[in-house]
């Protein structure tokens, strides 16, 4: 697939990003799995829409400093210096077609069975991988640091998140 190195919709950009790892279970054959995700500290910046320009189209909006963590979702780009850090960690972290909505997104994958795993189903519902609700449960989520810059197109994110100052920092990913 061809890497572009800019892409029209990136709306997220951060120094720095967190890999953060969950035990799941597969929604299709039930086993138990290790999902990805992403998350962002505080300071991160969000291209949104500035209500003057048109919108938040291509090279529109304007950009603005996040106060607080948040996880991103629904993911439909990355730049392959930041796929490739994330696949290390998860190798079924792949882009797929959205099974509810369609389009192709970034998405994780069972190793067991190959099902995608929707985004909604690690992160839209309460108690949940990303979404604990619980102190518990929150700990049981690494968070694994990776050092440089990072872009991404979205369409998902979810800011403050519930028990993310819970979540275990495990140092740096690999690189
Ligand atoms: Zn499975």
């Amino acid at each position: 697939m061809l890497d572009r190195l800019f892409h029209p919709s990136i709306n997220v950009r951060a120094t720095r990003y967190l890999g953060a790892l969950a035990r799941c279970s597969c929604h299709r054959c039930g086993r138990e799995m290790v999902a990805i995700g992403i998350a962002l500290e505080a300071g991160h910046q969000m291209r949104i829409d500035d209500g003057a320009r048109g919108g938040v189209g291509p090279l529109g909006g304007v950009w603005r400093t996040v106060r607080s963590p948040a996880w991103l979702f629904d993911v439909e780009y990355l730049p392959r210096r930041v796929r490739v850090r994330l696949q290390r960690l998860s190798p079924g972290y792949r882009l797929a077609e959205r099974p509810t909505t369609g389009g192709h997104r970034w998405l994780n994958h069972c190793p067991h069975c190959g099902a995608v795993q929707d985004d909604d189903d690690l992160h839209g519902e309460p108690d949940v991988a990303f979404m604990p609700f619980s102190l518990s449960a929150a700990e049981r989520i690494e968070l694994r640091a990776i050092d440089g810059s990072f872009v991404a197109a979205i369409g998902g994110h979810c800011d403050d998140p519930p028990l993310f100052g819970a979540m275990r920092r495990t140092g740096r990913a690999p690189t």
